[in-house]
């Protein structure tokens, strides 16, 4: 019986006690096939002339993960120091790599960074002081820059939306900045030859399509070395059922359409870029938990089981749902939230980790209170399975709380294998970089 989702996928609930013994509870599973199917359909989104996709790490930074999206030819984009680090660590190439963040690293650092951008990293300038830090190391070296461009106050004065400001409320020059950072670009003679904005819209079509209307228009203001328009990432993905996924082909076909139109009135023709992080790898996620306890009361029944907020905390942080399944130990599939199967005779759980914390439940309203879920009653020693939980699961959670060890991760391959890629932690490294002081 397969544990179903949004789209093709083939999770046989029986593999679900097979990877529990073999690995412990509770662990992570993904799917490469699920991986690269997604990365096909970027790869193929309508673009006008070219297309360049980068996969936003920090949704899953696993080295395993990033060798198969890059192995697709996808390239990546590092929202740290540390992250371009890691993926060069696992064998790919910094002349694959954008960086997009918060800071630019000082002390020994700035010399790695130095490094990496002599060696092809592009840089992605996303402050005023950011490029002052920059500007005189990318003159020297003749090395072109991408501008990270806060859209806010575009568009005759207004401003951000009240609902998706606080998503993109920090991070970028400000485009009422754009003109003073252009200038002192081209005093230096240091070209822009990609802009970039990221607003994080949650899937929203016409966002999307707002968006690239904007970013034209600054590109066409301000931007004459511009080759490359990255419109970010944001594209949506369907965890629940009922929830809608970005429609990849008609998202590029309307980037196509502005494209063609601004080659018409320029002459210049832009490639696209684009730089999902979740879209590649959330659906190829689950969580294998198992029911530690049980315990019925007047007003909720619970169940505990052995992995919550620490492997998954989105819906503490977000209030973000995840589909659940319930699986018995020999296999068999009880009920399946994503297809709401079976209709009947389900019964009403919060589902509550192991952490002492009552935020600790894989489903929260907006006030953090549990909200229970509709499954099939299942025996202690059963697995609750959490679908949608490749992307900002095992890269962002609050591991270690409660100091439990982060789990380790398993890849079901294409050919069907299952290929452990990353162990538990072992006790020591609890405490490794604790020093033992006499105060
Ligand atoms: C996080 C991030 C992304 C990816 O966002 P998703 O919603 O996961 O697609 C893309 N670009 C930048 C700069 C980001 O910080």
């Amino acid at each position: 019986m397969t544990i179903k989702q949004f789209g093709p996928t083939k999770l046989d609930a029986a593999l679900i006690p097979v990877i529990a013994r073999q690995w412990g509870t509770p662990i992570y599973l993904h799917d490469q096939e699920y991986i690269e199917n997604s990365c096909e359909q970027l790869l193929n989104m309508p673009n006008a002339f070219g297309l360049h996709v980068r996969y936003a790490m920090k949704a899953n930074s696993d080295r395993t993960v990033l060798r198969v999206v890059t192995g697709k030819g996808l390239d990546l984009d590092c929202s740290s120091l540390d992250e371009a680090a890691r993926a060069h660590a696992a064998g790919i190439p910094f002349s694959r790599m954008m960086l997009t963040t918060q800071e630019v690293p000082g002390g020994d650092e700035r010399a790695e960074l130095e490094a990496m951008i002599k060696a092809g990293l592009k840089y992605n300038v996303c402050s005023m002081l950011q490029f002052n830090l920059i500007a005189d190391f990318a003159k020297a070296n003749r090395i072109d820059l991408s501008m990270r461009v806060h859209p806010g106050a575009a568009g005759g004065g207004e401003s951000a939306t009240r609902d998706t400001g606080s998503e993109y409320s920090c991070f970028g020059v400000h485009l009422n900045d754009v003109p003073k950072v252009k200038a002192m670009a081209d005093e230096k003679g240091l070209r822009f030859t990609q802009v970039h904005v990221h607003i994080g819209s949650g899937g929203d079509p016409e966002k999307w399509r707002q968006n690239i209307d904007r970013e034209l228009g600054f590109v066409k203001t301000y931007f004459p070395d511009a080759t490359t328009v990255s419109f970010g990432g944001g594209l949506k993905v369907a965890r629940m059922p009922g929830e809608k996924q970005a429609d990849i082909a008609s998202l590029g076909a309307y980037a196509k359409q502005r494209i063609e139109e601004f080659k018409a009135e320029t002459g210049r023709e832009l490639q696209m870029e684009i730089e999902p992080g979740t879209f590649v790898v959330a659906n190829s996620g689950h969580i294998i938990t198992r029911i530690i306890d049980k315990k019925l009361t007047n007003e909720l029944n619970f169940l505990i089981v052995d992995g919550g907020m620490e492997l998954l905390t989105r819906p503490l942080l977000y209030g973000s749902e995840h589909p659940v399944s319930i699986v018995r130990q020999d296999g068999t599939l009880l009920s399946s939230e994503y297809d709401q199967a079976p209709a009947q005779g389900l019964k009403s759980f919060g589902i509550v980790g192991r952490c002492c914390e009552s935020g600790d439940s894989v489903r929260l309203d907006n006030d953090g209170n549990i909200v229970p879920v509709l499954i099939a009653e299942p025996e202690i020693g059963d697995y609750v399975v959490i679908g949608g939980t490749g992307a900002y699961s095992e890269s962002m959670s609050p591991e270690n709380y409660n100091s439990h060890r982060k789990p380790g991760a398993v890849m079901k391959t294409k050919s069907g294998e299952l290929v452990q890629i990353r162990k538990k932690q072992v006790r020591e490294q609890l405490t490794q970089n604790e020093l033992d002081v006499t105060l």
